[in-house]
This record gives C-alpha cells, sequence and structure tokens, in this order.
C-alpha cells in the first residue's frame, strides 16, 4: 500500500463540466450546447486557427515564450520580465500556491470561489481560510479583517466565478492599500474582457500583487492551455524558478500571439455576450427566476426545481450547465438562439414557484 502526503485526504479532484460526446451518447441527441465551462460560443479568431497550420510538433516549444512576451508586454505596456505564462492560469495558481506556501501557512479566499486556489493551498499543506460572502460578492473588509501574522496569500476571483460578481478599481484600490505587504494578493482576472476593467496597470505600484488573466474564455482558446500572470520583475522572477521549462506548448503560443492581433474578434465577442446577457436576464424577469447579477460571461441562476433534476432535465434536452452551489445552476451566455431554447425548457419548470426540498 502506498501511502501518500496527509494533505491529499481533505483535497477532491477536480470535477470538470460534462462532455458533449459524453451526453450525445448517452441521450443519443446530435445537437448539444455546453454552457458548463464559460468557453467562447463563437469559438476563437480566425487568425488564432489559421496559425495552428505552422505547427512544428517535433520541436520543444520556446520555453520563454519570446514573441509573444513580446507583444503581450507592449501591448499591456509592462516590461517583458513582469510576465509569467502558464498552461491556462491554473498552472499559475498552482505555481503560486508551490512558491508561497509554507506549511502551516494561510491563505484567505471567499467560500464561494473558484475550487483551484483552496486545492493549490492545501497541497502545500497550507491552511484555507473561507470568508464569508454576503450576497455572494467578496467582502474585501472582511478579508482584510481575517488577516493575521500567518497570512501569506488571498486569492481572489474578479469577476468571481461562479457567483459572477465583481468590484470596481476604486474599490480594489484601497483594498490593496490596507494588505500588510509581506501577503500576496493574487487577482485572478479569468473574465476581465467581459467585465471592461483589469488590474495589470496596478502591478507596478504595489509590491504584493499579482494578476492573473488567461486566453481561455474571451479569446476562445480554452483546448491550448494558455494563460498569464503580470507582476513586478521580483515576484515573477521568484516563480520563474520552479516553473516547468516547456508548460506551454508551441501551438498555444502561436495562437495567442495570433489572437492578439484580432481585438476585432474579441470585442465582437464581448458585444454578442452583453446582448445575449441582456436577453436572458429579462426571459428570467419575466419567469420570476431570480439569479446574480453577473459580469462574466456567464450567469448564476436560482433553479425553479431540485438544481440535480433541473440539470438532468436539460441534459436530456441537450444543454449542459453547471450546478454549482446551494439550488444555483451556472449557466454560460451562448449564441442568442441556444438561450432562447434554454429559457424555453426552463419555463416548462416553473409549475409552482416554491422550491421543492
Ligand atoms: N480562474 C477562474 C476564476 C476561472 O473561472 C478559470 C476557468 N474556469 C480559471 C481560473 C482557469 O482557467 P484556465 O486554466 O483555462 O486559464
Amino acid at each position: 500500500m502506498i501511502y501518500f502526503r496527509n494533505c491529499l485526504a481533505d483535497i477532491s479532484p477536480y470535477v470538470p463540466g460534462k462532455r458533449v460526446e459524453e451526453v450525445a451518447k448517452e441521450f443519443g441527441i446530435k445537437k448539444i450546447v455546453k454552457l458548463a465551462s464559460n468557453e467562447n460560443p463563437f469559438g476563437c479568431s480566425p487568425k488564432a486557427l489559421k496559425s495552428l497550420k505552422n505547427a512544428s510538433p517535433e520541436f520543444y516549444p520556446d520555453a520563454h515564450c519570446s514573441a509573444l512576451r513580446e507583444k503581450l508586454a507592449a501591448k499591456l505596456r509592462v516590461n517583458e520580465n513582469q510576465l509569467i505564462f502558464g498552461a491556462g492560469s491554473d498552472e499559475l495558481i498552482t505555481l503560486i500556491s508551490r512558491a508561497v506556501v509554507n506549511p502551516g501557512d494561510e491563505c484567505l479566499t471567499g467560500e464561494i470561489s473558484f475550487p483551484q486556489y483552496a486545492a493549490s493551498v492545501k497541497a502545500m499543506d497550507g491552511i484555507v481560510s473561507f470568508i464569508k460572502m454576503p450576497n455572494y460578492a467578496y467582502d474585501l473588509y472582511e478579508i482584510l479583517y481575517r488577516i493575521t501574522t500567518k497570512t501569506k496569500l488571498i486569492f481572489i476571483a474578479n469577476p468571481n466565478n461562479p457567483t459572477g460578481t465583481a468590484f470596481l478599481p476604486e474599490e480594489r484600490e484601497r483594498f490593496l492599500k490596507a494588505v500588510p505587504s509581506d501577503v500576496l494578493v493574487v487577482l485572478d482576472e479569468a473574465y476581465s474582457e467581459y467585465f471592461g476593467h483589469s488590474s495589470t496597470e496596478a502591478v507596478s505600484r504595489y509590491e504584493n500583487l499579482i494578476v492573473l488573466r488567461t486566453f481561455s474564455k474571451a479569446y476562445g482558446l480554452a483546448a491550448l492551455r494558455i494563460g498569464y500572470g503580470i507582476s513586478n520583475e521580483y515576484i515573477i522572477s521568484e516563480l520563474e524558478k520552479i516553473r516547468n521549462p516547456f508548460n506551454v506548448t508551441s501551438a498555444a503560443q502561436s495562437a495567442a500571439f495570433a489572437a492578439l492581433d484580432d481585438e476585432g474578434f474579441i470585442d465582437k465577442s464581448v458585444s454578442q455576450n452583453k446582448t445575449a446577457m441582456e436577453f436572458f436576464r429579462g426571459e428570467l424577469d419575466r419567469l420570476g427566476i431570480y439569479y446574480i447579477t453577473s459580469f462574466a460571461n456567464f450567469l448564476t441562476i436560482a433553479s425553479p426545481i431540485d438544481p440535480k433534476l433541473a440539470f438532468d432535465e436539460l441534459l436530456k434536452k441537450g444543454f449542459i450547465v453547471r450546478p454549482v452551489f446551494e439550488n444555483f445552476l451556472r449557466v454560460t451566455i451562448g449564441k442568442t438562439e441556444d438561450m432562447k431554447n434554454l429559457v424555453s425548457i426552463l419555463g416548462t419548470f416553473l409549475v409552482d414557484k416554491r422550491f421543492k426540498k
């Protein structure tokens, strides 16, 4: 019998959203709409797709992501050594915990937030304190109040997943000014393109801030696994010591490079998301289904019936959504046409508005 590290006892494996092929096979349906993982329903930029044709899989990728680094640094107006690239921002979350958390160190995060934060800290024998989230949003003052001498790390997603809530730059500044400078703040901005705000310009003003962003959401490159962190040069140089050398594939680097040349695709995706979000919210209002106001590309709605039942019923009709917490379902905003069909199914659940326990 192999005995694994004790901390693994308290970690559950990540449960991904259901796959399209799985649902197609199980229910024998052809058209399946996946609204479970906050991907871009419009795919990715044609420029990014085209770049994949020049791949040379026999060579190791550029370990430094040189071309992409140069282009992104110019776009973000930071120095090239203020950037670190990862196989998705997921990898960077793990990397940060590995670099910062000693056994017994404490990390603060929201009680309804991205599960990888807690998992990465626990894997380092760190202690996670979950901060309550009134109205499903981070209470930044409560986080400050809970900082102790053991606190090393704070993980915050803005907008937050799975609630979609967000705080504005002004509130962020008040928070960052009050955090002790030896506590690293990770602002995970996976959905910043949809929110329209990012903290990248703040990284040079604080010695304890790292911002994470990804090409998986608005850029539509989730399968390629590429995300990045922006911080000051000291933090990045420490993280670089334990980054796996060839962590970002050549395909991911060239697609991201090409995607940066197509801001039109991002603008269009964001505006189509806005239109479909407004339509969906309007219909939910009409039906009397509660939702949490979202600044991302998903809406977290209170299921009118038992969420597991709703999930199964939607699956049978070809919609994959995601049960998240309590009786909430997280629904990625898809194309307006798909949202129309989804709404008509949700309407059939509403025989009685009393939530059935
Ligand atoms: N952070 C947040 C808040 C997310 O929602 C996700 C994706 N679900 C990630 C990070 C990870 O994204 P990726 O690894 O694809 O960059």
